[in-house]
């Protein structure tokens, strides 16, 4: 402890994680609070640098995988302010801590597109600008006009050129939150959106597994010529991995690139399953998958890295 700057309210002690993440393992954080305003993040990222804690922010937990052993440091999760969206003409102004899937509903209500993808992708604002977010030819960083992003020392507003984005990734770091955005929307009518919503969620329905613990896709597509365009989920299929399982967790039956908890897994598991998982993929097609799923903690490295 560096500075006798006083714990900031709501702060929480051994707080458990996996209920906050959809696949649902896991163990807790060593420090928690809920933030809803610029002002508070600020704070707890401040108080978080003056004690050397470390820092991770959790959304819908929807693209991350918690250690075992928890996290030692704070967590972050925004709420109350940080989770409302406002209207104002064509454009909308969202908290980091709203929710995609709800966020595309409105827009459907106001007649606006070009967040309709948003719809099956069940992660907050923030965490889909961290990871930007992509589904069936839409993507985050076509929308955005500015984010605001929290660090220790302020907050600092945005334009998407700042944020290097590229496929699935931004430069977003470890102190860093985003809080609130602001996207610019096409003029279009409430039935044309509400339509095309319909339309991607039987799309995806069609393709992916429902109402299972899991954080969606495991492995980033590859870039990989010998990949022959094949995606992550093609070539674990190919490699025989579909149904795969390790402990309580599984390559979905239906989707090779989504890991399923369907039997009380733990986070080991899930590891054990992508290390075996890439393995295969490595020893039938000489590709490395690249994980896109986040990880908080510390889990077991050498089963994770690509050799
Ligand atoms: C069934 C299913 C389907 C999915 N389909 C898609 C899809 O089609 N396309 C797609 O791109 N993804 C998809 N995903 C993955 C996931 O929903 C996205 O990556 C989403 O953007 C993650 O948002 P989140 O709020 O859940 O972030 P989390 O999983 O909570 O966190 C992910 C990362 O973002 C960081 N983060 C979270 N919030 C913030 C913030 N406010 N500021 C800074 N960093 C933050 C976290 O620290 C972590 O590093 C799917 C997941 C599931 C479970």
């Amino acid at each position: 402890m560096t500075s006798d700057r006083s714990t900031p309210g709501g702060v929480e002690r051994e707080f458990p994680l996996a209920r906050l993440t959809t696949v649902r393992t896991g163990g807790s954080a060593k420090f928690f609070a809920r933030a809803g305003s610029n002002s508070k993040v600020v704070e707890l990222l401040a108080w978080a640098q003056d004690h050397g804690l470390e820092v991770g922010v959790i959304g819908s937990g929807s693209n991350l995988l918690v250690a075992d052993s928890g996290f030692d440091g704070l967590v972050i999760k925004l709420d109350g302010h940080l989770t409302e969206v406002v209207f104002d003409d064509a454009e909308v102004i969202c908290g980091g801590g709203s929710r995609l899937p709800r966020v595309a509903a409105r827009t459907a209500e106001v007649g606006l597109g070009g967040l309709e993808f948003g719809v099956n992708i069940p992660g907050t604002v923030g965490g889909a600008i961290r990871m930007n977010a992509n589904a069936y030819g839409g993507e985050l960083a076509a929308v955005l006009e500015w984010a605001e992003v929290a660090s220790p020392d302020g907050v600092e507003r945005r334009g998407p050129e700042d944020f290097d984005f590229s496929y699935r990734h931004s430069n977003i770091s470890g102190r860093q939150i985003v809080t609130r955005a602001k996207f610019s929307l096409t003029p279009g009518t409430s039935e044309q959106v509400k339509q095309k919503l319909a339309d991607l969620r039987e799309r995806r329905h069609a393709a992916q597994p429902s109402g299972i613990k899991t954080f969606g896709s495991t492995f980033k597509n590859p870039s990989d010529d010998r990949a022959e365009g094949r995606t992550a989920g093609q070539l674990l299929e190919a490699a025989g991995c579909k149904g795969m399982a390790v402990g309580g967790a599984r390559f979905s039956p239906k989707h090779a690139n989504f890991v399923d908890n369907f039997d009380d897994a733990s986070t080991a598991d899930v590891v054990a399953l992508i290390a075996a998982g890439r393995k295969r993929v490595r020893e039938e097609f000489g590709i490395e998958l690249e994980t896109e799923v986040q990880v908080l903690g510390d889990i077991d490295r050498s089963l994770w890295q690509v050799k």
